[in-house]
């Protein structure tokens, strides 16, 4: 469920029409709504208040300020996988008590900046790194909480690019060598052990891939706990699913996802932490594209927006299904027309859709990209040189530009030319 609604024949955003937006900033831009963050974060909160748990936001799926500031005020700790999303998580006033730091890269610089500003716990993927932050924990006289994330050799069934879980994938040690591992770290005077991290995959669209992963979890803990080890925190990363098309069956609810949770791992008496991204921000957001062109071409009819691959690069780079709607309603039986819908960008891959079957369209006209909140805006470019969009938050009737466009001259000035030239 969303806050994207025709009401009087035209899209809104809450209580606010989306032509508003448009005529404010101008096309393109991203919307997100603060009642769908807010709604979808408590489903995940209310799905674990069976337990002492901490829903951290994966804010690799959306890192604007403002987003971030939301989510904070309603409870949420955040999953950093960068110094520079754990600069963001700390300037939108989340406490280092509640960040998480994931990733399989960490740099030095980036562990000490996240041990001197405070962290939750630091999920290791390696064992040199494991090593790293040792080290930088004892040159700065404190131990570093970790959690080891383990990888289970799970089929996630999604999409390969997304799919984390499996051997031959990057992340984390193999679950078959957690145990020597496991007695690595406690070893290491700088580290503090305190729990196991999983995280299989984006858009699972199925649970059995979970049950999986998290009975191999329920296993380990007993293994380590014999071993001597105090596991005490269970971080089970993110990857529950949404309908990006509303055709197929739903993915999961959150609520059954807890209930998965709590049996199979309720009775450790563990702290649950999720790492939760796309089912926050993806439905809590849409991009807002103006139509530049209809083209009649040989046999097909293109639709060529203002929007391209650099502002919404899924399509192209995991050939992403987006709804695509009228901002303006179609009458009802309105006859339909399948167009294919591009962007201006020089590449056959900024392509958004294929023979998709719209209401009449014509230059001038607004569509909106549904479930657009999440690996949006974060992972859009300035490629052609196309400013980077604006983002605007709606909450209630009201809505602000919570990141602005750039004019040219700003674009244009971040580059220098050296003196010599
Ligand atoms: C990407 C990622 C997430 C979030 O995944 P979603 O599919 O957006 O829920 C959580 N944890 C880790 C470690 C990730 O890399």
């Amino acid at each position: 469920m969303d806050h994207f609604l025709y009401r009087a024949g035209v899209l809104h955003a809450e209580d606010v029409p989306v032509p508003t937006i448009a005529a404010a900033v101008g096309s393109p831009f991203y919307v997100y709504s603060t009642a769908t963050l807010q709604r979808h974060f408590r489903l995940f909160d209310d799905a674990l208040a069976w337990g002492e748990h901490l829903v951290c936001f994966a804010m690799k799926s959306n890192s604007n300020q403002a987003v971030l500031r939301v989510l904070a005020e309603a409870g949420a700790g955040m999953d950093v996988v960068s110094g520079g999303e754990y600069a963001r998580a700390k300037a939108a006033g989340v406490p280092g008590e509640k960040i998480v730091f994931s990733g399989v890269g960490k740099t030095r610089e980036e562990m000490r900046a996240a041990l001197e500003g405070g962290i939750r716990q630091f999920n290791v993927e390696s064992e040199p790194e494991m090593v790293a932050l040792n080290e930088v924990a004892m040159s700065l006289g404190v131990r570093a909480p970790i959690a080891i994330r383990v990888n289970p050799d799970v089929d996630a069934k999604t999409h390969a690019k997304i799919a984390t879980g499996k051997s031959e994938n990057k992340f984390g040690i193999p679950i078959a060598r957690a145990k020597e591992v496991y007695a690595e770290a406690a070893a290491m005077p700088g580290l503090d052990v305190v729990g196991i991290d999983v995280h299989i995959g984006s858009q699972l669209t199925e649970l059995e891939p979970f049950r999986l992963a998290y009975e191999k979890v329920a296993e380990l803990t007993g293994v380590l706990r014999a071993e001597g080890h105090e596991i005490r925190r269970l971080d089970l990363g993110g990857g529950l699913g949404i309908p990006y098309e509303r055709s197929n069956a739903a993915p999961p609810l959150p609520v059954e996802y807890g209930a998965l949770v709590k049996e199979t791992l309720g009775h450790l008496d563990c702290e649950i932490e999720i790492e939760p991204g796309r089912l926050i921000s993806g439905n809590a957001g849409i991009l807002v594209s103006g139509v530049i062109y209809v083209k009649n071409g040989e046999g097909r009819d293109f639709l060529i927006l203002d929007a391209a691959m650099n502002d919404l690069i899924r399509p192209a780079m995991y050939e992403a299904y987006h709804d695509i709607v009228p901002v303006q309603e179609p009458a009802p039986g309105v006859e339909q027309h399948p167009y294919d819908i591009v962007g201006p960008v020089c590449e056959t891959g900024d392509t958004f859709a294929k023979q998709r079957l719209m209401p009449p369209l014509a230059a001038g006209d607004l569509v909106a990209f549904r479930s657009a909140g999440a690996y949006g805006a974060v992972m859009s470019s300035e490629y052609n040189s196309r400013p980077l969009i604006p983002e605007v938050l709606v909450n209630g009737d009201q809505f602000a530009v919570i990141r602005s466009r750039p004019t040219y001259e700003e674009m244009i000035s971040r580059d220098t030319i050296p003196s010599w030239l």
